[in-house]
Order: structure tokens, then C-alpha cells, then sequence
């Protein structure tokens, strides 16, 4: 029996259902057929998070986060408050996905600095740990996190890309490292050592779907099934079975998201390796 595992972070509104099955209903089937009990579906825009809530609402696999995304341009700026109250929801347990992205947006970036601390105003409001996106900022990121008291939540560091240095500073900021397909990726080699090292209460998983898709599934759609194939790359790396990286990487996201409640969820024999 495969301990559960849990996609630390998803964009389930945003999935191509055609090529993932059809419809949500087979993408949550897939999932739970590779093992993959919970996932957080992480908010991007105002736009669409009512859309986020409403899949939380609707499945008990499924948590939500409220936030902007560094690289969106809403018409309007989240104020705290807009925040709080997208926050303030039983389903919501996350505030993000927020931080900084130095790469997609470009000239003076000072609204992506002012959106992230009030993301980090909002989240300790409101007792919701951060989901931080940090793409070649990793000195303005940290330097914020650490301004703004963002240790008194903690939170994850999703789709980590950065070197150890950067994962050594931010678990001295009470923060968690996340992984996605991109560890699978045959030349992301500092990035596995990372993986590596990290101590196993600070690892989680994830897939960002329907971006960047592990091996052995590269170059199609991804979706959150597929963060059983990042967990087993990373219990290869670390010489660990699956089983304990499960255990553990789903452990650390019910301490990390203490707001979110394990449903009771029927735990399904797999055979090694899983249908692929
Ligand atoms: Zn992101
Ligand atoms: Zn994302």
C-alpha cells in the first residue's frame, strides 16, 4: 500500500481536460490511481479565483490558495484587504502564489514588490502560509520575506530552480522547498543535488500543472498524477523508497497547511512502478 501523495501545487482551473481524460472527473480518477490523494489548486488572478475556490468547495481533495501572480497585470491592484477576504474561506489554506519574477516581466518592477508584501501583510492576517514564485530575484525575494516577518507564517518555495544557497537561506526563514518535473529533467543537475541534500521535513512535491511535465510524460500536458513520477525521481536521488518520500513529503504539507483536513480517502493497492 502506497502512502498518499500530495501535488503541493496545481492550476486545475487551467488544465486541458481534452488531453488530460476529457474531463475533471478523469483527472481526478488518474490521479488517485497514481497515488495522488490531495493537491493545492493555486490562484493566479482575481479572474479566476472563484473558480479556484469552487473546485475546493466541490472535492474534498482539493484545497485552494488565494493570490496574484507576479506576472499578472489585473486592472485593479489587490489591496491587503482584497486579500484577507479572498483568504478568509474553510477551503482557502495557502496565500499565492506571489514573490517576484525578474524574468517575464520587465522595466521598473516596483508594483511586483508592493503586490508581494501585501500578499505577506494579508497571509499573516489571516494565518495563511505563503506559496512563493521566484524566478532570477533571489536577493529581493529573500530581502523582502525576511523585511516584511514573513517566518511567522512560513510557507514553500514552489517550483524551486535556485541553487543551495538560496534553499539554505530560506529554511532559516521557516520556508519549505518544493519540487517539480523540472528535477526529472536530465541536465538539471544542481538542482538534484539540492534535492539531494535538503533535509527530508523540508521536501515537497509538486507538478504546476499543466506546466512543465516530469519524465517520463515530457512534451505532453501536464496534470497532477504526474507528481508520483517527481516523488520517484527524487526517492532515487535520495536512495529512499517511495513509500517514505510519500510519507513524508505528504506529512510536511499537512504541518506546513495546517488548515487543511486530510479527508478519510480509500488508500488503493498500486503495483512497483505504476501503470506509467
Ligand atoms: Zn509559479
Ligand atoms: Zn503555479
Amino acid at each position: 500500500m502506497l502512502p498518499l501523495l500530495v501535488d503541493s501545487h496545481c492550476h486545475l482551473d487551467l488544465l486541458n481536460l481534452k488531453a488530460s481524460g476529457g474531463d475533471l472527473a478523469a483527472v481526478m480518477r488518474n490521479a488517485q490511481a497514481h497515488g495522488v490523494g490531495y493537491m493545492l489548486c493555486v490562484s493566479v488572478n482575481l479572474k479566476h479565483f472563484p473558480r479556484v475556490r469552487g473546485l475546493a468547495e466541490a472535492d474534498e481533495r482539493v484545497f485552494a490558495s488565494a493570490g496574484v501572480h507576479p506576472n499578472e497585470r489585473p486592472p485593479e491592484e489587490p489591496d491587503v484587504d482584497t486579500l484577507r477576504a479572498m483568504a478568509e474561506h474553510a477551503r482557502v489554506v495557502a496565500m499565492g502564489e506571489t514573490g517576484l519574477d525578474y524574468y517575464r516581466s520587465e522595466g521598473d518592477l516596483d508594483w511586483q514588490r508592493t503586490r508581494f508584501r501585501r500578499h505577506i501583510a494579508a497571509a499573516k492576517a489571516t494565518g495563511r502560509p505563503l506559496i512563493i514564485h521566484a524566478r532570477e530575484a533571489k536577493e529581493d525575494t529573500l530581502r523582502i520575506l525576511q523585511e516584511e516577518g514573513a517566518r511567522d507564517v512560513g510557507g514553500v518555495m514552489h517550483c524551486f530552480t535556485e541553487d543551495w544557497d538560496m534553499a539554505a537561506r530560506a529554511m532559516d526563514l521557516n520556508f519549505h522547498i518544493s519540487f517539480s518535473g523540472i528535477v526529472t529533467f536530465g541536465n538539471a543537475l544542481a538542482l538534484k543535488d539540492v534535492a539531494k541534500r535538503l533535509p527530508l521535513d523540508r521536501l515537497l512535491v509538486e507538478t504546476d500543472a499543466p506546466w512543465l511535465t516530469p519524465t517520463p510524460h515530457r512534451g505532453k500536458p501536464n496534470q497532477p498524477a504526474y507528481v508520483r513520477f517527481v516523488a520517484e525521481h527524487i526517492a532515487e536521488l535520495r536512495d529512499m523508497t517511495l513509500e517514505a518520500v510519500s510519507e513524508a513529503t505528504t506529512n510536511n504539507f499537512f504541518r506546513l497547511f495546517t488548515l487543511a483536513q486530510p479527508a478519510k480517502l480509500p488508500q488503493i493497492p498500486l503495483p512497483r512502478g505504476g501503470e506509467g
